[in-house]
């Protein structure tokens, strides 16, 4: 099942980015200016990285849940996956949301932020 969107503007690829003003998700077109507030289904709001041991079980239900959004137009820094679930969610100690991708390596697992 592809999460990939497409703009209703120009049918370019929309890419998730984050409005950090209004701390939604979005999914913005590169080509015009059309942008659009992502499901709020694939949106995680919960501070998900408490410690080592819950974050790696997180990692692994992330890469793994296909309920998530992913996107191609990210490259792994560690592996050079060409391919990352992405989310939302507070890291720790910080307020507001940040956008997190995982990359969907299974042998990698390699997160990073937006
Ligand atoms: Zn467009
Ligand atoms: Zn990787």
């Amino acid at each position: 099942m592809s999460t990939m969107k497409f703009c209703r503007e120009c049918n370019n690829i929309l890419y998730p980015k984050e409005d950090r003003e209004q701390k939604v998700l979005l999914y913005a077109c590169r080509n015009c200016d059309h942008q659009e507030v992502a499901d709020n289904n694939c949106v995680y709001r919960n501070e998900v990285f408490h410690s080592a041991d819950e974050r790696t079980q997180v990692l692994q239900d992330v890469a793994s849940d296909p309920t998530l959004p992913r996107t191609k137009s990210v490259r792994c820094a560690k592996c050079q996956h060409g391919e990352a679930v992405f989310f939302q969610a507070t890291a720790r100690g910080e307020e507001g949301m940040t956008l997190f991708f995982v990359c969907c390596n299974p042998n990698c697992g390699h997160r990073w932020r937006d």
